[in-house]
């Protein structure tokens, strides 16, 4: 079965840049830094990488992206993070990926956020060279950061829109900042042209999604898993063709729900919910693209037809626009239709 997911077409829509890096990559960046690290093999480094088994919370999932948020401060480094996921992403099929990151979280050195973008979309356009991924970058604004911080993200993804930039995105301690917070910075990000999507529904409930959708206007929602707390969220979704990106693994391991008999994709996707499958963090989370569809077909009753619908989702999910979609559109399709 694993060749089989192997070989299906995939996008990735809900990967981040700091969760994804390998841990041969930060012994280099750390030699190179001078810095002392807890362990000098990859694989004795991986525990300071990656949740094991399932985390108390959001918070303690989150914490894990201190330790490589570290190592992450220089063109090089960024560089070098943005093309190693595409050149993972190639390794799973995997036909398009955006990758996300906050610019403000990667200026200890002295890096502007404009920069920071820059050096991640080169990264990207080298590795979609290398690969033959097509790869683009959402930027992250962050709950609990200051309206200029956030403002100043804005300011620099729109300037790379359409240019290695697709969207933004707001992330964070989702219960402890809610979205009403963040009004004016994504009224700015709508005003710039820039797509939006929004994490919520995952430490937070149903409000939450409602909020992002209603309020800052999202065109997709980062996760979504609590929403079905309230059934008129969940219609608000279908009825507005709002893609879910759902990321299983990690949805688990955050406790966004209790256990997989609970997770709630059957029930959205018999819906007509737009659901997409994503990886969120290839080296926190411990997973890859391949795994997160493995599972949907041997433990949550898929059908290898409707994993099929799935990916599809996630093709036509995408923020890239005009002649580059239709591009991948094309490829996938044809793709699928020789899996099938
Ligand atoms: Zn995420």
């Amino acid at each position: 079965m694993t060749n089989r997911m192997l070989a299906l077409p995939k996008v990735d829509l809900h990967l981040h840049l700091d969760g994804s890096v390998l841990p041969a990559t930060i012994i280099d960046l750390a030699r190179e830094a001078g810095e002392r690290l807890p362990a000098e093999e990859p694989g004795q480094l991986l525990p300071y990488m990656r949740v094991e088994g399932e985390c108390k919370s959001l918070i303690e999932y989150l914490n894990k992206f201190r330790f490589v948020g570290q190592f992450l401060h220089t063109p090089y480094s960024l560089e070098r993070a943005a093309y190693e996921v595409v050149e993972q992403a190639s390794a799973q099929n995997c036909l398009y990926i955006e990758v996300r990151f906050a610019p403000q979280l990667h200026r200890k050195l002295g890096l502007t956020v404009e920069d920071a973008i820059h050096y991640v979309v080169r990264g990207l356009q080298q590795g979609e060279r290398d690969f033959g991924v097509m790869a683009r970058c959402i930027a992250i604004c962050l709950r609990g950061h200051s309206e200029e911080f956030n403002r100043e993200v804005i300011r620099a993804a729109s300037l790379y829109l359409g240019k290695g930039v697709v969207a933004v995105d707001l992330a964070g301690a989702e219960a402890a900042f809610p979205a009403e917070l963040y009004r004016d910075i994504f009224a700015m990000a709508r005003e710039r042209g820039l797509p939006i999507t929004i994490h919520a529904g995952e430490a937070a409930g149903a409000a939450s999604v409602r909020t992002a959708v209603e309020l800052l206007g999202a065109n997709r929602v980062g996760h979504g898993v609590r929403m079905r707390e309230d059934s008129a969220v969940v219609e608000l979704i279908r009825r507005g063709r709002i893609p879910l990106e759902l990321c299983p693994i990690s949805n688990l391991q955050t406790k966004a729900v209790d256990c997989l008999s609970s997770y709630p994709i059957r029930d959205y996707f018999d819906k007509g919910i737009l659901v997409t499958v994503n990886t969120d963090n290839l080296t926190v989370s411990d997973t890859t693209i391949t795994k997160e569809y493995e599972l949907l077909h041997a433990k949550l009753g898929f059908s290898e037809e409707e994993v099929g619908r799935i990916a599809m989702y996630g093709a036509e999910a995408a923020f890239v626009k005009g002649a580059e979609k239709k591009e991948l559109l094309a490829r996938f399709g044809q793709q699928l239709a020789l899996w099938q």
